[in-house]
């Protein structure tokens, strides 16, 4: 049902109405987005402002959710990782990161507010195959749709209790290429920003690509009005075709220059996310050719320490260094973060977490198999 804007469930509902009957339809299909989006009810029986006859007509055409949660982590540090489970038993993982907590004065006044990110998936594996990341490790397996992106931030909302008024950032930087599944990201991006539903502005959306150009270019002439976040992770040419083994066909330079004529919202900024490898591109001398490379763009930097999990061979940075790099990009006038390894107690790099479960189930298999030999 998630995976329908309101005037698809009505033309799917009016398709033998009569003209006073479909005007009815449309009120309804507003009602239902309310229940599904701000009430969050998960059957038709709670939708009471609609008829039962009705009711019953909605549930033998639609079907509300189609994910099932297998495991839940939860970080020390207010994070959780969410791990689904598809109708077809697929695995892949939500990421649901606290990103600044309430603060209340002493009589009880809200001083700031509480800010979410939801980090969404894509798609269950991908067909990049960037050499550091987990999920690249299964290759790919299939592209969620529109229905299933948007049921992760329905659950995620659902789950941590989060008004249906409060908004939250949406990150597309869990598994799977988004851009490799435009299709369905685009359609679920506009029912996400739905204003009937859930409501979350496309500028609070960000799309990150390992840069497929022509898909770069596409997302741009949708006009959708998301930001667009790019895995940069190298300088030159030789170490990204090595990390990113698409960047022989799309290289820095097209990239860029995709990048340079992407839509930008007032006051918003191209993300360049740079992954950062102990002793492969974390020297100044990297920091000096990213200054070059970024001249002339509105660009912030978003460096990312490696998160290591089993057979990497890369190794997590220093501290000391990373700051030395951050401080060199500040001090040429580059907004630069560090993104802070929120949930790196529950594996929270995408793709970690499932590889995780899927390494236990496959021990529990082959224990149970071992049992019945015995
Ligand atoms: N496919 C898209 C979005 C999903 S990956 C992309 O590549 O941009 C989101 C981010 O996590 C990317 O910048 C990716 O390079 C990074 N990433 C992948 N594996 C990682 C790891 N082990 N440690 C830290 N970041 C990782
Ligand atoms: Fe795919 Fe992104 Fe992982 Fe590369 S980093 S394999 S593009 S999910």
């Amino acid at each position: 049902m998630y995976a329908f804007l309101p005037e698809e469930i009505f033309a799917i509902e009016t398709l033998h109405h009569s003209h006073s009957e479909k005007l009815q339809e449309k009120f309804r299909a507003k009602q239902i987005y309310g229940w599904l989006y701000n009430k969050y009810v998960l059957d038709f029986d709670s939708m009471s402002n609609i008829a039962k006859a009705h009711r019953e007509r909605l549930a033998s055409v639609f079907r509300i959710s189609h994910l099932q949660v297998r495991h839940i982590e939860q970080s020390s540090d207010g994070t959780r990782k969410y791990l689904f489970q598809t109708h077809d038993n697929l695995l892949f993982e939500s990421v649901f990161i606290l990103m600044r907590e309430k603060v209340i004065d002493d009589d009880g006044k809200i001083l700031k507010s509480e800010k979410y990110t939801f980090c969404l998936s894509s798609q269950v594996g991908c067909r990049v195959g960037c050499v550091f990341c987990s999920t690249a490790k299964g290759g790919f397996v299939r592209n969620l749709n529109a229905g299933e992106i948007v049921e992760q931030v329905v659950f995620l909302k659902r789950d941590n209790h989060i008004d249906s008024h409060k908004s939250v950032n949406i990150v597309f930087m869990g598994m799977g290429e988004p851009l490799d599944n435009l299709k369905n990201v685009a359609k679920a991006i506009k029912i996400i920003s739905h204003k009937d539903g859930l409501n979350i502005a496309t500028r609070r959306q960000t799309i990150s690509t390992s840069g497929i150009v022509p898909q770069i270019e596409r997302l741009g002439a949708m006009n959708l009005g998301v930001q667009i976040a790019l895995s940069l992770h190298a300088v030159d040419d030789c170490l990204r075709s090595k990390l990113i083994p698409m960047n022989k066909v799309y290289n820095i330079a097209k990239v860029l220059e995709s990048l340079k004529k992407f839509p930008l919202q007032a006051r918003k900024r191209i993300l360049f996310e740079y992954l950062v490898l102990k002793d492969v591109n974390d020297s100044l001398e990297h920091a000096k050719k990213l200054v070059k490379l970024l001249h002339g763009f509105r660009a912030k930097v978003n460096l990312i320490p490696f998160n290591p999990h089993s057979d990497s061979v890369f190794e997590r940075p220093r501290r000391e260094k990373l700051k030395l790099f951050a401080d060199y990009l500040y001090e040429r006038g580059i907004v630069a973060t560090i993104r802070e390894s929120r949930g790196l107690d529950i594996n929270a790099a995408c793709g970690q977490l499932r590889q995780k479960i899927q390494n236990k189930d496959f021990l529990e298999d082959k224990i149970a198999l071992n049992n019945n030999h015995v």
